[in-house]
């Protein structure tokens, strides 16, 4: 694989999901699915992932005119695709989880493709993190690693998630998983809590407020939220930052703080972007010269002189 190459691990979906704008069934989603797709304007990704014989070849199709390598994906015979259901209600910020079938991914045990070891940047997205240790153990020598999960595994796979984050060089997280998996109200102190278990990154997204990226438990940089006035479906937003983020990083190459906060703005866009539609139907149209203007009017809105 090139050196540039992203390899994502995670659920690959069916989600059926409602918000005061509309109600999908079973449409595509997923943290792996979201997070390459977003990942892909930035570089070649590998992915990692199973689905059941229920998953609609255009999804196939779609992935793969994406510059997403697909040989890490297995399809099941006879078994159902991992099912999300969600709400939202009033608070866009919030999801209300009505019902997770793993499905497929019960049994589902990684198997890299060879050509897969090599990969530098690795994003383990939201899933068992069981699952997300197998992968790891599989790379030969990544030069950046990040992880993500939810509410569902920090309540039931607490240990395994520790030990993800000892291995891991970013978490990201949003303000209630922080806040959960730490106890610490605080949302400045749960970022250092989460340093101290592994990570030297720590990234809080939060949501319509925007995203703080934490360097060994400094905070080094706040993202503006970008003023959108109509949300309409806020599924995948942070797995499209994440990927946006990791795309970024591995195009660049070069890990340092200036890289960091772009990709944490190239996230940001990313997500503002995919909370537009449903599903991922605005990231299909999306085009680089469609990011590169939200960049620069990410950049404008928080530009400021300095103290006279
Ligand atoms: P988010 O970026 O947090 O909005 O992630 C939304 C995606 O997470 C949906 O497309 C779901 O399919 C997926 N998802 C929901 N619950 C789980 C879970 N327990 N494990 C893995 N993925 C999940």
């Amino acid at each position: 694989m090139g050196t540039n190459s992203v390899l994502i691990v995670g659920s690959v979906a069916l989600d059926s999901v409602e918000t005061p704008f509309g109600k999908v069934e079973k449409v595509l989603g997923g943290a792996a699915v979201y997070s390459s797709v977003a990942a892909s304007f930035f570089a070649p990704v590998c992915l990692v992932g199973v689905v059941g014989d229920d998953f609609p070849e255009e999804h196939l199709e779609f992935l793969a005119s994406r510059d997403i390598d697909m040989r890490g994906l297995r399809v099941v015979p006879g078994k159902k695709t991992f099912h999300w259901k969600g709400a939202y209600f009033g608070d866009l910020n919030d999801a209300h989880t009505i019902d997770t079938e793993l499905n497929v991914f019960e049994e589902f045990r990684p198997e890299l493709p060879a050509e897969y070891r090599s990969c530098k940047y690795v994003f383990l997205a939201n899933i068992d993190p069981d699952l997300q240790l197998e992968v790891l153990s599989q790379i030969e020598s990544p030069r950046l690693v990040a992880c993500d999960t939810m509410n569902f595994w920090i309540e039931r796979k607490r240990a395994q998630l520790l030990e993800v984050l000892k291995r891991v060089d970013i978490a990201f997280m949003n303000d209630a998983e922080a806040r959960q998996l730490t106890a610490e109200p605080n949302l400045n102190r749960a970022a250092s809590e989460i340093h101290k278990l592994g990570p030297k990154y720590v990234i809080v997204k939060k949501g319509e407020h925007g995203a703080v990226l934490y360097c060994d438990s400094d905070l080094c940089f706040i993202a503006a939220p970008y003023p959108l006035y109509e949300v309409v479906d806020p599924t995948g937003a942070g797995d499209s930052f994440a990927g946006g983020f990791m795309g970024y990083m591995a195009r660049t190459g070069v890990i340092n703080s200036r890289n960091l906060r772009r990709a944490v703005v190239y996230g940001s866009t990313l997500a503002s972007f995919n909370v537009q539609d449903f599903s991922l139907n605005r990231l299909r149209s999306l085009t680089m010269d469609d990011i590169n203007r939200r960049y620069e009017e990410f950049r404008r809105i928080v530009h400021f002189e300095p103290a006279e």
